[in-house]
């Protein structure tokens, strides 16, 4: 039995989680030995509405008995100002339940209009440092003025974290085309890039077969501009990967194409690339994708976890019903089509249903 959680957000959350949990069960129906019990636990501005606080302690709580769940986007720019109890909750869960990395698939599909064709790579992301220290660490947040004209960030990487993205990236590799390219910038950061790119070599040492490059990341831009298909899987330091998984969305048809899997050593949470998306939210524009393939990159990775075949299988059902769909046009605006959310995920459900 496993225990998912369903934390749908604010704005296109409110469309595109309940998507992607539809998916899952259409696909999850053909393994009738998976046994799923699936938990709503409020969070973001409709939990502020109803419980007075964007992160109630008991949804935190819950989180601590599941295997995984699915987190739809917070429009914090819109929370209340100087409310302590309308946080941003994004990041604290990234931290109190240590994922660490993030993933970031961008595929190119024939059938969408995209700046390039045969992309197939993944963005690993470290999650949770990098540009904002751990609150613990330091009172407030890692940000302060010593004087009303002077701001300064403070830079946090760790060998830890560092060294744990890196394994997350060539474990990824192994699986696919046996490379991994480290971004960094240790000409100009030469102790945080330094020690980054330091955890990278030792963890590359243990993954001979697959091959390893170091990169500069402004020159990794131009090159993920002028030819992706160079590229296998990519690992960086947490806002050169925030800047560049937008970038690499935008070559396969943009953010509603960018899905996401964060993890940590005992628990998953799928995650799309993109915001809340308060300009298109309640018209059903919003583009299931990222969140359904997130969805599906969550069982995946339960699937690899756990050693459970049927839960791979249905990752993999989803990823050819969602091929299907595509191919036949039933898509969103933003891929081209005229479909709404709502239909673009029933005909993804319809696909799963047939086969
Ligand atoms: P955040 O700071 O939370 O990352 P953002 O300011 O980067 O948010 P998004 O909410 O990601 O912004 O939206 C950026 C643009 O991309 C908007 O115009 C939005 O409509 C579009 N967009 C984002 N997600 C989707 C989606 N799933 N389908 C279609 N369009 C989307
Ligand atoms: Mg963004």
């Amino acid at each position: 039995m496993y225990q998912l959680g369903i934390l749908k957000g604010d704005d296109i959350g409110l469309e595109v989680v309940p998507a992607a949990v539809q998916v899952l069960q259409a696909a999850l129906q053909g393994f009738p030995d998976v046994q799923v019990k699936w938990a709503d636990l409020p969070v973001g501005y409709p939990s502020y509405l109803q419980n007075g606080e964007t992160l109630p302690q008991h949804t935190m709580e819950a989180l601590k008995s599941m295997d995984g769940w699915i987190l739809g986007p917070i429009g914090h720019a819109a929370y209340p100002k100087n409310d302590p109890k309308a946080i941003n909750p994004h990041p604290i869960i990234r931290r109190v339940f240590d994922l660490h990395s993030n993933i970031r698939p961008s595929r190119s599909y024939p059938s969408v209009t995209s700046i390039h064709k045969n992309v197939d790579l993944i963005l690993v992301r470290e999650n949770n440092e990098g540009f904002q220290p751990d609150r613990n660490l330091f009172a407030g947040s890692g940000e302060f003025m010593p004087n009303p004209d002077l701001a300064m960030s403070v830079r946090v990487i760790s060998r830890r974290n560092s060294e744990a993205v890196a394994e997350t990236a060539f474990r990824l590799a192994q699986k696919r085309k046996k490379k991994v390219s480290v971004l960094h910038k240790n000409t100009v950061f030469k102790l945080g890039c330094g020690l980054f790119v330091e955890s990278c070599r030792n963890i590359g040492e243990k993954f001979p077969e697959v091959e390893y490059e170091e990169i500069h990341v402004d020159t990794a831009a131009a090159l993920l501009v002028m030819n992706p298909q160079k590229f296998d899987v990519l690992v960086t330091t947490n806002m050169f990967g925030d800047i560049l998984s937008d970038l690499t969305s935008g070559l396969v048809g943009g953010l509603g194409m960018a899905p996401g899997l964060c993890i940590g050593p005992k628990y998953s949470m799928a995650q799309a690339t993109h915001g809340s998306a308060p300009d298109i939210a309640g018209k059903q524009l919003a583009n299931p994708y990222a969140m359904i393939m997130s969805g599906k990159m969550l069982i995946e990775w339960l699937g690899i976890k756990y050693n459970d075949s049927s839960l791979m299988m249905a990752a993999q059902r989803i990823d050819e019903a969602v091929s299907t769909v595509i191919e036949l046009g039933t898509v969103t605006p933003d891929m081209g089509g005229k479909a709404m959310t709502r239909e673009m995920t029933e005909a993804i459900c319809a696909s799963l249903e047939k086969n």
